[in-house]
């Protein structure tokens, strides 16, 4: 199978202006772990989690926006990409999720490891 095929079309994603809080309230409606950060043009420019979320509030309380503590090298994937490549990449890096990007870097899903575990064991 490729991402495509297991990838959540339901991509939950903030801007880069916004301020970290409402990253925090997104977060905690608890739909997922992971924000895809879009600049004003839509296009995939960064990632964030509770993680780091909860890092900006230990390590330096003057931080104020999303483009402040997200990670830029973000780890992504395509529709087309075989499932399997997909999972490495998750392993290799210690992440759970890979936002699904097309040829323009604009997200049109996101995979998670739960939707890999939904290749076994048949759960839906
Ligand atoms: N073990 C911890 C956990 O499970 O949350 C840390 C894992 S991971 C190293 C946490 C960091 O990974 C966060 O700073 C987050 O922004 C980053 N991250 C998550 N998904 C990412 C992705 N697809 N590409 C790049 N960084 C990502």
């Amino acid at each position: 199978p490729r991402v495509r095929d297991i990838m959540n079309r339901q991509v939950i994603s903030i801007t880069e202006d916004e301020e970290i809080r409402v990253a925090a309230k997104r977060l905690l409606r608890g739909e997922t772990n992971h924000l895809p950060v879009l600049d004003g043009n839509g296009m995939l420019v960064g990632i964030i989690t509770t993680y780091d979320v909860s890092k900006a509030v230990v390590t330096d309380g003057r931080l104020r926006q999303v483009k402040d503590i997200m990670t830029r090298n973000v780890i992504k994937t395509t529709p087309d990409e075989p499932v399997d490549v997909a999972a490495q990449k998750l392993e290799q890096n210690n992440i759970s999720a890979l936002p699904v990007v097309d040829a323009t870097n604009r997200v049109v899903g996101i995979l998670s490891a739960i939707d890999l575990g939904k290749l076994f064991g048949g759960r839906r």
